[in-house]
């Protein structure tokens, strides 16, 4: 796909969601701005550049967008809309994400400082997902019981939850907005989306994708604002019959207190301590390849980032030297930077905490074999860039393996035999996802059915599709999105029973 360079003062620095007069809120079917006139300028994480000013809503624009999303579902249009149509809409809005991929990739890179031709892989799953969930909305209506009985009848049904609320994380900004809206809509439920305060574009630009396809006025509103303000509204608002997740475990643990007072559903989406297990009769160059792009693709900003190497013995030495040396060519760079293969971290205040990850890991024993510092040169003087960084001879049970680093730091572990893998890999209060490398079948087989994580890779690392459930063991979440899990994630179940033959029982009877 063409590629653009950054000009300082050019027009790429704008994003397209732009807006000067902060009318980027979208409350039953209107865009508006805050009801306190608060505004944010987004900057891109590559340069410190402002790429967009959007608005910052405050408490009562959360409650405004509740009360829409209430009416639209109180009043029955949506949920009782054929599921069909429901669905077809779905298609539109992927037809249009096809259409507008360039224009909403490059407000993505803006955003995170992600490489363009990434937003661009990213944007091709979400329309893919946008498509997956059109085409199975109504394909499960629910099902006949046997009573046992020809005086009876009995079916389950499945009905939309009802308002949604939505938080989202900045790391996969729209495709985490994706795997909740597609289905929500599909299952006939109106919502409230907050996504990340550092990346608000390309939700806006999906709302409005959503208003070309046809959404009726109230099914679906966009709150931009902090988690604290804004999100938190979502969780605790009684209006709100369900809060949907994904970020980070703290958050999580908070989000789920809160909305534990109305009893509200919960799907919490949470961060991962990933294992990415290679023995020794795994092919050389394939498990080191994919090694890297585990833990370094985004510079580790990925929920199921291979962040645990954990290597059999006897092949330890000779990958993680190839891992090191290959880690030290890695090219770092802005979105728009043809040459990069890699980009910045989201936030000054997240390189931080990468940076303080990687001093405590090596205060506790590990042996900094390759990064573990910003890069030099003046291209990377105003981002947020991080060296790609090798953590050897790592103790299990420490810090810098069970606590999420969310960068580009890989730790490594070693292990002699199949069950020490196994309990290595299964030693994290995290499940999300993981990955087993050997050319072993049946070995293979075993080692995935017997790691305790959501998603297990054989021989890859990272691909997931929209048709297979997505989520969290252990302290990882509850629930599943994407899959027809993902479809009944938002879908209440009704059981109705009907007496064919109504009659007085006499339980009680006249004395
Ligand atoms: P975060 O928890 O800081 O923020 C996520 C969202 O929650 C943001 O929109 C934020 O504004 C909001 N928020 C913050 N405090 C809140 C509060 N008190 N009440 C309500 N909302 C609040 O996470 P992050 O830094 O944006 O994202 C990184 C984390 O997300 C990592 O831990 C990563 O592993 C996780 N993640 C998980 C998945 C998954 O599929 N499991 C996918 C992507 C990211």
């Amino acid at each position: 796909m063409p590629q653009t360079e950054v000009s300082p003062e050019g027009t790429e620095h704008v994003s397209p969601a732009s807006s000067e007069t902060g009318s980027t809120l979208y409350i039953d079917g209107a865009w508006t701005s805050a009801n306190a006139g608060g505004t944010r300028e987004i900057r891109c994480p590559s340069d410190g550049s402002a790429v967009a000013k959007v608005a910052e809503a405050e408490r009562v624009d959360a409650e405004r967008a509740i009360a829409a999303a209430r009416r639209a579902f109180d009043d029955g249009a949506w949920a009782n809309t054929p599921a069909w149509e429901r669905g077809d809409l779905l298609i539109r809005v992927s037809d249009i994400l096809v259409r507008d991929r360039e224009e909403f990739a490059r407000a993505e890179s803006l955003d995170t400082g992600k490489r363009l031709v990434e937003s661009g892989y990213d944007m091709d799953d979400i329309a893919a997902c946008f498509r997956y969930f059109g085409k199975i909305a109504g394909t499960d209506a629910g099902h006949v019981v046997d009573t046992g009985s020809t005086d009876a009848i009995s079916r389950v049904t499945h009905e939309p939850v009802g308002v949604c609320g939505m938080i989202t994380p900045w790391n996969f900004p729209l495709l985490q907005v994706a795997w909740k809206v597609a289905p929500a809509l599909a299952a006939g439920n109106t919502f409230v989306l907050k996504p990340s305060e550092l990346t608000p574009a390309t939700a806006i630009l999906l709302l409005r994708t959503l208003e070309e396809a046809g959404l009726p006025a109230g099914v679906g509103n966009l709150v931009l604002g902090s988690g604290q303000e804004v999100g938190s509204v979502l969780a605790e608002h009684p209006d709100v019959d369900l809060v949907s997740f994904t970020g980070g475990l703290h958050t999580g643990r908070v989000i789920a207190a809160s909305a534990a007072a109305t009893v509200k559903r919960v799907a919490l989406e949470l961060g991962g301590k990933n294992p990415n297990v290679v023995f020794a009769d795994a092919d050389f160059e394939t498990a080191v390849d994919y090694a890297m792009t585990a833990i370094f693709l985004h510079s580790g900003q990925v929920c199921s980032a291979g962040a645990r190497l954990i290597v059999q013995d006897e092949i330890h030495d000779a990958l993680v030297d190839e891992i090191v040396r290959r880690a030290e060519l890695i090219r770092i760079g802005g979105p728009f930077d043809p040459d990069a293969e890699t980009g910045p971290l989201i936030s000054a205040e997240h390189r931080r905490k990468v940076e303080e990850h990687v001093e405590k890991a090596i205060g506790e024993g590990a042996v900094l074999r390759t990064g573990g510092r910003r890069p030099e040169g003046e291209e990377y003087a105003n981002g947020y860039f991080y060296l790609p960084t090798v953590l050897d001879e790592v103790q299990q049970g420490s810090y810098a393996v069970t606590e999420e680093s969310f960068g580009p730091v890989l730790t490594v572990e070693r292990f002699t035999d199949e069950d020490d893998a196994v309990r290595i890999a299964n030693d994290t209060h995290y499940g999300l996802a993981g990955a087993v490398f050997t050319s072993d079948v049946s070995k293979a087989q075993r080692v995935a059915g017997r790691l305790r994580h959501g998603t297990v890779w054989i021989n890859d690392f990272h691909p997931y599709l929209p048709q297979a459930e997505w989520g969290g063991f252990k302290q990882s979440g509850s629930g599943r999105e994407l899959g027809r899990g993902g479809l009944a994630e938002y879908q209440e179940s009704k059981h109705i029973y009907q007496n064919l033959r109504p009659e007085p029982q006499g339980w009680f009877s006249e004395r």
